[in-house]
């Protein structure tokens, strides 16, 4: 059996189908082949076969095979018609192959190329733009939104209805005191009054060492030839060739590889157990009041004690007269404070959550920034 297959052609004058590749004129109008395109039946160019599926298409046997020329038919300038590589003479109209200049395969480059430059030349429909919302528009909606939310958010709102009903300050004194503390570490600090009692060798960490070696197997893929694929490759002289193409398919494949296992290997310090003495904070003494007569409180220092940090706060009541609103407490700066006396009718704006609370005037213009008390 030999590599070709048998091709067909349709007569462009008379419109007849399926002419074998071996039959040089229209068997129903008479005509030579011309620029014709050679096809095999139930197949379309680039099609993958496997072997058994070329049994469906007529294969030629060698001596079949030996009657074509081994190279595409050529064309004649004269009179249109395809010519077999083996004649000299046009079969149609006598002419010299010499005077020809085009083989079959030039023949349809040049028909291509023809229709190529004809469809260029039609003149250019452009489909319709549809019309779509761009996403920049929805992005410049959605901005707008956040941007209208954000201005009303910092608009305020002013409360004047509100008269303060009590004063509040408290003072207070933390006092430290020096005590004796056990402690352990690496290290022993060096900023205190300390005294050693102790230190042994002890586990401070664990660093990871190998062990042994042990194997592993490890995947990894080739590519194996499987089988062979055929394509029908035109010859353009009749036939077609059956052209194989290898498949290849991916197989798992495994390795041993030697891998280290570790175990932890403790690491030995030597630990310090120490006393130490430090200033700590012990217990706090206060003073508070609900008017304007503020004081920083007594202080009695005993044996090993200090006084360590301060810390006030002051503090104002304001109670609704029309709103039905419980009381509420704000902090503000001490000199403000000073200011604020019971029975005051005061402003008080915040933003539209109800934070950032300041005391205004009637118009809402800030004056004093207050931190409200949340009990
Ligand atoms: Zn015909
Ligand atoms: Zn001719």
């Amino acid at each position: 059996m030999s590599k070709l297959v048998m091709g067909y052609w349709d007569c462009p004058v008379c419109g007849t189908k399926e002419i074998r590749g071996d039959v040089a004129n229209c068997p129903s109008c008479g005509r030579a082949r011309g620029d014709v395109q050679f096809y095999v039946k139930d197949y379309h160019e680039g099609q993958s076969l496997r072997e058994e599926e070329l049994s469906q298409f007529e294969q030629l046997d060698d001596e079949k095979a030996q009657s074509f020329s081994k190279n595409p038919d050529w064309y004649c300038s004269f009179c249109n018609s395809l010519n077999s590589d083996n004649a000299k003479f046009c079969n149609n109209c006598g002419s010299s192959r010499e005077d020809s200049e085009n083989n079959y395969f030039q023949m349809l480059q040049k028909k291509k190329e023809r229709e190529a430059a004809e469809a260029a030349a039609q003149p250019q429909v452009s489909a319709p733009q549809a019309k779509r919302r761009s996403p920049m528009t929805v992005f410049l909606v959605i901005l707008l939104a956040i941007i209208v939310f954000f201005v009303w958010m910092n608009g305020n709102k002013t409360s004047g209805d509100l008269t303060v009903t009590g004063l509040q300050w408290v003072r207070n004194i933390n006092i430290e005191e020096y005590k004796e503390f056990s402690e352990s570490g690496w290290i022993v600090p060096q900023d205190y009054e300390t005294e050693i009692t102790d230190s042994k060798l002890e586990i401070a960490g664990y660093t990871q060492v190998i062990d042994h070696y042990e194997d592993v197997e490890v995947p990894y893929t080739v590519e194996v030839y499987d089988h062979d694929e055929y394509t029908l490759e035109d010859q353009g002289n009749g036939t077609f060739e059956k052209v194989a193409h290898p498949v290849y398919k991916t197989e798992i494949r495994y390795k041993t590889e030697q891998r280290a296992v570790t175990r932890p290997e403790p690491q030995y310090a030597t630990k310090y157990y120490y006393k130490i003495w430090r200033w700590t904070p012990s217990r706090d003494v206060t003073a508070s009041g609900e008017d304007h007569n503020t004081s920083w409180p007594e202080v009695e220092l005993g044996e090993n004690e200090r006084e360590g940090k301060r810390s006030e706060a002051y503090a104002f009541t304001v109670e609704h007269s029309k709103e039905k609103k419980g009381p509420e407490t704000y902090t503000l700066a001490e000199n403000e404070w000073m200011k604020v006396n019971v029975n005051d009718n005061i402003y008080i704006t915040t933003n539209r959550l109800g934070a950032e609370p300041y005391i205004s005037d009637e118009k809402g213009n800030k004056l004093v920034k207050l931190t409200r008390v949340t009990k």
